[in-house]
């Protein structure tokens, strides 16, 4: 059975409705001791437009999340202008930002796991115009065992054992509902719960899992091409093709 119904826009804010319901917001700065509350965290994978737009509904639902950019992404550059323009527009809705961190990229950006991703979370903080406190593991399946270390780098592990401990945790997986659907874990009513969700996939309207990431790279691919078109003929040279 499709799912896709339950991915749109409006759903979402059906979503976040639902939850606000029953839960305070939580800073994972708060989340060793909070006695109650949600940790609404986004891992941004392919889409810091969907991001965006998944900010704004939070914001208009007086709810703030976290938003954990990744520096390593195919599917977009976190250091270009309409990215980085992205990023600071979520933080200025109130949001916070955390890293989505790519541990096949230690050797790159540091002798050791805690080097690299402090390196890491100064880039974010850099672009970002504000402070990183959390990270969460990109696919944490592949490229060895999740570290399970409350803080690394000077971070909140959203991974870490005592979130992990308690709170109850759920995920928007692969755009499709691989085990319960957010809404129905939101009306079970854990105490403490952590939601992952991945903006790429919550679309205006009903899509395939499938369609949605070619929406995603789609846009990112005519918005390029469109930018080439405008700078070329700004500067009064021949667009030959
Ligand atoms: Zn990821």
């Amino acid at each position: 059975m499709s799912h896709d119904q339950d991915f749109t826009e409006a759903a979402y804010r059906r979503l976040v409705q639902a939850a606000r319901e029953r839960y305070p917001f939580l800073s994972f700065a708060d989340a060793v001791t909070a006695e109650a509350g949600v940790l609404w965290r986004h891992d941004i994978d392919m889409s810091m437009h969907r991001a965006l737009a998944l900010a704004t509904i939070e914001h208009a639902e007086n709810v703030k999340a976290t938003y954990f950019v990744h520096l390593h992404s195919r599917f977009y550059h976190a250091l270009e202008d309409a990215i980085v323009d992205r990023l600071r527009a979520i933080v200025a809705l109130g949001h916070e930002v955390g890293l989505h961190f790519d541990r096949r990229f230690v050797p790159a950006m540091g002798p050791s796991l805690e080097t690299a991703v402090a390196a890491e979370a100064a880039l974010v903080e850099r672009i970002a115009g504000a402070p990183v406190a959390a990270l969460s593991f990109h696919d944490p399946d592949v490229g060895g065992a999740v570290d399970d270390a409350d803080r690394i780098g000077g971070l909140v592990n959203a991974y870490g054992r005592s979130i992990r401990d308690r709170f109850g945790y759920g995920s928007d997986s692969n755009g499709y509902w691989r085990h319960a659907p957010l809404i129905e874990l939101v009306a079970a009513g854990h105490p403490r719960l952590q939601v992952l969700t991945h903006p790429e996939w919550w679309v205006p309207e009903p899509m395939s899992p499938r369609a949605r990431v070619a929406r995603a790279i789609e846009g990112r691919a005519a918005y390029q091409a469109a930018k080439y078109d405008a700078a070329i003929t700004a500067v009064g040279r021949e667009n030959i093709r």
